[in-house]
Formats: C-alpha cells, structure tokens, sequence
C-alpha cells in the first residue's frame, strides 16, 4: 500500500558515496520523505513538525558508521526517536491498581470511539486474567441503550453490572456504583461514561463533576486509532479539562498506520497503555512502542 520508508530514504542515499557525517543537505531531503511518511501514517501535524526538528538535530554532523549507509543511518535515528517518543522499552503498562479498593476507572472519550466496548473488555481482563472482583456502570443516560449495551457485554464476559435505575443522572449513578462497590467487596469500578459527537463544554463540566464524585485512580482516553489529525485536538481537550492518565486506542485492526498513538502522547506526555483489535472481547492488548514503531514507518 505505501512505499515504505526505508526503502525512499535508502533511495535517497543511494546517490551518496561518500560516508563520514550526515550533512545538512542530506539531511533536509530526508526530512521531506520523513514528513511524507509521518502524515501518511496519520500523524497529526504539530506533532510531526516537532518530531522532524528532533531527528534533524540528532542526525546533522551524526557519523555514519561503516557497516551501514547514510539512509539505513537516517531510518535508525527516525526509528530510535519514535520509539523514545512512544514510551521507550517499556510496555504500555495496562491499568495501575495500586489504590485502595474499589479502585474506580473512569473511561472518557467520543461517543463511537469504542468506550462501551473497551470498558468491558478491560473489565473482562481483569475478572478473568487478574482475578479481580469488578463491578461496571455505564453513565451514559443520553444514548438510549446505551445502559442496557454494558449490561448484555458484562453478562456475556461474567462481570457485573450495576443494576439500572430509570431518571439518575451521570453523578448519581456513579456514587451509587461507588457505594455499592464498597458494600460489595468489588476491588474495581468502572466507570463507562457518556460521549458526544464533539467535544463540547456540556461534556467537559459533566466529566469534571463525575470524577469529582468518583475520585477515579485511571481515566483512560478512549480513542480510535483512525481519527488521525483530530487526535491531538482530542487528548488535549480532555487532558486539559478532565486530566487523563492515559489512552486506549482502539480499531489497531484496521488500515490505519497507528500515527494517533504518537500524536496523543506528544501532546499530552500520557503513555497509551492498551490497544483494541477488534471487535471480540478478547481484542485487547497491550502497547508496544517498537511495534508502533515499525508500523508508522511502514
Ligand atoms: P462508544 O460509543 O464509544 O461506547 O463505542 P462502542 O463501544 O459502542 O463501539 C462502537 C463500535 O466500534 C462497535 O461496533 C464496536 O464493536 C466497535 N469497536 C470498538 N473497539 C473496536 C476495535 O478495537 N476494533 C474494531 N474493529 N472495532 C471496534
């Protein structure tokens, strides 16, 4: 589908014989493919202006080492800085429980980003894999069924829900999971609340107001992978506003080449901890950034 970009930087540099530093020159044409690339990938542009500053200045005057060539060189330096970018060797991470219990989970996001999903998918992690006794409620009282949705996701993954109660808004439901989640020795909540179609001010007052009432541990953006350029604006907006610990991305199954992911934690230094690969509730799995890596490079 692309021509990947090893393969255009090794084409760049192919015209160069003489090895010793990366010159300028050589460099600023680099740029251009690096540039390309990182916008075919989805990187949101802010990010990809600041991310091809970074590699220009660790690669002028850089020395060629004799057993590659200059492009083979560039593609490393492009590589080592995604992938210091998105979070180093270590592991997305997955969700910190290190909190008293009920430690409540607050997922956040637009309203068809995979929110509902990724909360029962997590949830089902964590009853089956970590052998947590976890309790769900979804906060969502405008879309209709929205409620009834997590309700059918936790009976088929066996995790509970919290029973609904017609008329209760965002803040009620989430004090009562609260409190039935003390009462009835759940070691985690998880909060599933409402989005919208933009990111408005309605949502953000209504996302304060519930994590003031939850004192959630992790509130965990929820965004799709394919979103692209609206990416930043998204984790910015909610980061601001709402403070996140970090991100979901969900639909890594698809085309897209992951550029939201370095995107997202450029902007907010929020680590993405778990990706979504499908639509089964086993599709959950953690992030790496060297995988993500390979794949924005293509
Ligand atoms: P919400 O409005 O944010 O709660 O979104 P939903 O959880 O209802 O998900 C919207 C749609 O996206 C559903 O059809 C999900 O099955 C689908 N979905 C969620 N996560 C993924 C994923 O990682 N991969 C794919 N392919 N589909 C997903």
């Amino acid at each position: 589908m692309f021509e990947s970009l090893s393969d255009r930087l090794s084409g760049i540099f192919d015209k160069l014989t003489g090895r010793g530093a990366l010159s300028e020159n050589d460099v600023n044409e680099a740029m251009r493919e690096i540039r390309r690339a990182l916008i075919e990938a989805d990187v949101a542009l802010p990010v990809v202006r600041s991310f091809t500053d970074k590699v220009r200045n660790r690669a002028v005057g850089a020395e060629v080492v004799k057993s590659i060539t200059p492009g083979q060189m560039v593609v490393k330096i492009v590589h080592d800085q995604l992938v210091e970018m998105l979070g180093g060797d270590s592991v997305g991470g997955g969700i910190d429980l290190n909190a008293p219990a009920p430690v409540a989970i607050m997922m956040v996001g637009l309203q068809g980003s995979g929110k509902t999903t990724t909360t029962s998918k997590i949830a089902r992690r964590l009853t089956q894999r970590d052998k947590r006794k976890v309790l769900m409620a979804s906060l969502d009282t405008r879309r209709p069924a929205a409620q009834e949705q997590l309700k059918v996701l936790g009976e088929q993954n066996g995790v509970d829900t919290l029973p609904i109660i017609e008329g209760q808004g965002p803040v009620e439901i989430a004090k009562r999971a609260m409190t039935a989640a003390r009462l009835g020795g759940y070691d985690v909540v998880m909060l599933d609340t409402a989005g919208r179609i933009h990111i408005d001010e309605p949502l953000m007052v209504e996302m304060a107001e519930v994590k003031a009432a939850a004192n959630p541990h992790e509130i965990l953006l929820v965004a799709d992978a394919l979103t692209g350029q609206d990416a930043v604006n998204l984790a910015q907006s909610f980061d601001e506003r709402v403070g996140i610990t970090g991100i979901a991305l969900t639909r890594m199954d698809g085309d897209g080449r992951g550029g939201a992911a370095l995107s997202m934690q450029a902007v907010t230094g929020k680590p993405v901890k778990l990706i979504g690969t499908g639509e089964k509730s086993d599709a959950l799995e953690d992030f790496y950034p060297k995988r993500i890596a390979d794949r924005i490079l293509g």
